[in-house]
């Protein structure tokens, strides 16, 4: 026999199961089907996440922050170091928290940490997400008026909604028939973390190369986590030097930054792409994370984009809810999309911009993006809206992004049930 949910949540990183406990905030019946993570041997992930003040207040409004704020530590300033070796050297730029009137401007978290505590979130019984460990869904079959989903175990359930949070690779996507763009950079990422004598004082640096930027990120006490964009061939070269060399190659670019470098925990490389789905909801499929959009990890953008779908899709489905519409059906589903396309298309075109200018060969690219940088350093009002565009879009913003959201979000599903009653 097949159970019935609301909303049925397929993929269990960071996105699916924000977007399952955001869904059980808006009083929702969730069924989130997650790998077991807990029992099964995995790979360990040992990239971190910058997470920006909106998604950090995601966090605490489904409960969650709590356990995963330990391990993370605060970001109070970007420091951007031109290493291009351009003819035109542009000069250092340092972003303060400070300058737009916040105490930070997020949190680096580690992967791991971050899952390990939204799972515990979705566990807990008011949680409103009935949390189900399956090797994965095997099939998604798409009706008019429902969407029937096969877990590996042999089992099936019914839902309204499906949320595919399964991936670049969702088959929730490929169910939906939603078709997609995707591209590739000549560039990979070396992803790791590592100890240092000198302090990083909150402040995260990203040196400009012409292989793509270097970034270092603070982590709790003296560490920082390290996303190396570099050609993938020099990437897999470094990725596979023994620990002494990569130290020595570390320092070497770190410019003596963060004094002496400690230990190094295990590097992973990834090969620098991108994707975006034709639409983000379609056929009773809602995507979030990944299966809609991939970006480079440059700027600490792809999460925020994650956090910010499932924020959205809860306040589209209260609203449905409250209406008392279906949470799958097309109008919810159109919603969502209308409200996730500009910021999405707008974040995959500034970093692809930004990537490009820096690896370009071009001699008026690199003057533009000096230029660019020479403005952002001397002109405040141009900083501070670069500061909160880059945090966070100025168009309306979800209930679940800002303080007390879970409230917010009951207020918009009663405020669409008067109307709906008024109509
Ligand atoms: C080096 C690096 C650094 C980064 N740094 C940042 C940063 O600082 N800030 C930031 O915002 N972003 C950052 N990102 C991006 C961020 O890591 C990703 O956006 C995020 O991990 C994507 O999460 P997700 O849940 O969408 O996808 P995934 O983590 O890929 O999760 C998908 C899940 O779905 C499951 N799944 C797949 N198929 C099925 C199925 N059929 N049934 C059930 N489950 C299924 C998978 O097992 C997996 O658990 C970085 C990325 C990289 C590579």
């Amino acid at each position: 026999m097949s159970r019935q949910f609301r909303a049925a949540v397929v993929g269990g990183g960071p996105a699916g199961l924000v977007a399952a406990l955001a869904l059980g905030k808006a009083r929702i019946e969730v069924f989130l089907a997650a790998p077991p993570h807990r029992t099964h041997a995995h790979a360990p992930d040992n990239r971190t996440a910058a997470l920006f003040a909106g998604s950090i207040e995601l966090l605490k409004n489904v409960n969650a922050w709590e356990a995963i704020a330990p391990s993370s530590a605060p970001i109070r300033a970007i420091r951007i170091i031109d290493d291009t070796g351009a003819l035109l050297r542009a000069p250092e730029v340092v972003f303060t928290a400070a300058e737009v009137g916040l105490d930070v401007f997020g949190w680096n978290v580690p992967n791991s940490a971050l899952v390990a505590g939204l799972l515990d979130a979705a566990s807990r019984s008011d949680s409103g997400v009935s949390l189900r460990a399956t090797r994965g869904i095997a099939q998604v079959a798409i009706a008019e008026d429902s969407a029937t989903l096969s877990t590996q175990e042999g089992d099936t359930l019914v839902a309204s909604l499906v949320v595919g949070a399964d991936g670049r690779n969702s088959i929730c996507r490929s169910a939906a028939g939603i078709a997609t763009t995707t591209w590739q950079y000549e560039q990979a990422a070396i992803a790791t973390t590592f100890s240092h004598s000198r302090p990083h004082r909150s402040i995260s640096t990203e040196f400009h190369r012409p292989s793509g930027p270097f970034t270092t990120v603070p982590l709790p006490g003296l560490a920082s986590s390290l996303v190396w964009v570099e050609r993938p061939d020099e990437a897999q070269r470094l990725a596979a030097l023994d620990e002494a060399s990569f130290r020595a190659a570390l320092e070497e670019r770190l410019q003596g930054l963060l004094g002496t470098i400690g230990d190094i925990s295990p590097r992973a490389v990834f090969p620098l792409s991108g994707l975006t789905a034709a639409v983000y909801g379609q056929n009773r499929t809602a995507l979030v994370g990944e299966s809609g959009h991939v970006i480079p990890p440059i700027g600490a953008q792809g999460l925020n984009l994650g956090f910010r779908d499932a924020a959205a899709l809860a306040d589209c489905v209260a609203t449905a809810l409250g209406q008392q519409r279906d949470p799958g059906e097309a109008s919810t589903l159109a919603a969502y999309n209308a409200h996730r396309r500009p910021d999405v298309t707008s974040r995959i075109t500034t970093i692809d911009v930004l990537n490009r200018s820096l690896i370009s060969d071009l001699v008026p690219v690199h003057l533009a993006r000096g230029l660019g940088l020479v403005a952002l350093k001397t002109f405040p009002p141009l900083r501070r809206f670069a500061i909160r565009e880059g945090l966070q879009p100025s168009r309306e913003v979800s209930s679940l992004l800002l303080p007390d959201g879970a409230h917010r979000l009951t207020q918009r599903r009663e405020a669409a049930m008067t109307r709906h009653s008024a109509a």
